[in-house]
């Protein structure tokens, strides 16, 4: 029988919430297995209602909660199975997170490349991209993903890879959302023993001069390092830099012109398991982050882009703005292998605002012609032209067409919803 939870049960309050926001489902469905899920969207459609599909409850770009609807929590689907006999394949649920998928490979020598926060869900991100600090190194998660069991709209339990459905798996790596339920997903680790995890704090005086030098040593940098830049606001700004790997003279030396950019405030660098980066905190879901994000890529951080996000800065409008590297790796994957095709940015930009939103929304417009795609996860505007940025014309079309073939009701419209016209 699959867990039920309703509002009134003590239970309730533990599963009606996200980190993005609140909400007041009619019932929260927990399957346990593949065909608990093609089940539960049975029950979902008898009730009537929102559907939303939640696996760690932290997604930014779509809402895994609502109001009056059904939620199916993937929370129970939460196995990883280390890898046997030497090998590199992990199977992970999707509701496990990425912190204890972490931990539990480090003593293996193993991680997978993941997001940057050990609470996010394994299944919102390995279907959508997976931008996190093994990027460089080691490509986005979807990279990795070997082969998928997807429940589809019609309650089929679907195993896919490159050989089997080729065209839904393709579909899955970058728009899951968009064409079923990932209830496990098999993934291949790389062997990272160790790494050397940096920050630094800069004084920023001119942030469209620090931005420049920034992109620069990024883009300077060997693909064992992926850094990603905090930009606070005050003139300050914070440095997270991951250096894949054990060696810890070739990361100093990879490291060092990350020093010498701008006046520092302080900087500090362990060597530890790739655990010791993306730990989960575990704290429950309350709706604590109601921010509001904007995405856009970028080739480099060259006069254009830096000045614009320069001039967002100074105008107050947004909490923080984030520049993760992407490139490396990343882009050694062909345009068209992945329904993520942005494959030649070197950076992902993403400014976040937790009030004033029409203001940063005018703000953030004019940082947007300087940007080349988008990244959805990062994303909080659904409109068609911010899907065609995250999508171009031909990715979209093809996932239009495979839309119409495993979801021609339109069951699964939460997240960027692709549409089938
Ligand atoms: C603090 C924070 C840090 C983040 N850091 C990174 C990062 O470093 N790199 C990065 O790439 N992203 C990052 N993200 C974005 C994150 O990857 C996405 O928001 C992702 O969707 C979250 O996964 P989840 O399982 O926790 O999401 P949930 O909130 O559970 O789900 C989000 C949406 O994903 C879809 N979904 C969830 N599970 C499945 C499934 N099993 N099958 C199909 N679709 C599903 C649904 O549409 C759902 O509405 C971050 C988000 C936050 C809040």
């Amino acid at each position: 029988m699959i867990e039920t939870i309703r509002p009134g049960d003590p239970r309730y309050q533990d599963v009606r919430d996200v980190y993005t926001a609140t909400g007041s489902p009619a019932q929260v469905l927990r399957p346990r297995t593949a065909e608990q899920v093609a089940e539960s969207l049975a029950r979902a459609a008898e009730l009537g209602g929102p559907l939303s599909i939640r696996s760690g409850g932290h997604g930014m770009s779509s809402i895994a909660t609502n109001r009056g609807g059904t939620v199916i929590d993937l929370g129970h689907l939460n196995a990883v199975e280390a890898p046997v006999d030497g090998g590199d394949l992990v199977r992970v649920g999707p509701g496990a997170r990425w912190g204890d998928v972490a931990g539990l490979l480090s003593p293996y020598g193993l991680a997978i490349s993941s997001g940057d926060s050990g609470d996010v869900g394994a299944g919102g991100l390995a279907t959508t991209g997976g931008l996190g600090l093994l990027g460089r190194a080691h490509g986005l998660t979807i990279d990795n993903l070997v082969a998928a069991e997807v429940v589809t709209a019609d309650g089929r339990v679907r195993t896919v890879d490159a050989e089997h459905e080729p065209d839904l798996f393709w579909g899955m790596r970058g728009a899951g959302a968009n064409l079923g339920i990932a209830t496990s997903l098999l993934i291949r680790a790389a062997r990272v023993p160790a790494v050397v995890h940096a920050t630094v704090q800069y004084e920023v005086r001119d942030p469209a001069v620090f931005l420049r030098a920034w992109g620069e040593a990024v883009e300077a940098a060997p693909r064992a390092v992926s850094a990603f830049l905090y930009l606070l606001g005050g003139g300050a700004a914070l440095a997270t830099i991951v250096y894949a790997g054990d060696d810890v003279p070739a990361a100093q030396s990879a490291l060092d012109p990350f020093l010498r950019l701008a006046p520092r405030y302080g900087q500090r660098a362990v060597l530890t398991p790739y655990a010791g980066v993306v730990a989960a905190g575990g704290e429950p879901h309350r709706g604590q982050q109601r921010a509001r994000t904007h995405s856009g890529l970028a080739v480099h951080l060259d006069h254009d882009v830096t000045t614009r996000l320069a001039a967002l800065i100074g105008s107050g409008f947004g909490q923080m703005l984030q520049i993760r590297s992407a490139g490396g790796a990343i882009n050694d994957v062909a345009a068209d292998a992945t329904a993520y095709a942005h494959r030649h940015q070197n950076f992902s930009v993403t400014a976040v605002a937790d009030g004033r939103f029409d203001a940063f929304d005018r703000a953030w417009d004019e940082v947007r012609p300087a940007l080349d795609g988008l990244y959805l996860s990062f994303e909080s505007a659904f409109t068609p032209e911010r899907l065609a940025e995250a999508f171009p014309p031909a990715t979209l079309a093809r996932l239009r067409e495979i839309k119409s073939k495993v979801d021609p009701e339109n069951v699964f419209h939460q997240n960027f919803p692709i549409r089938t016209s």
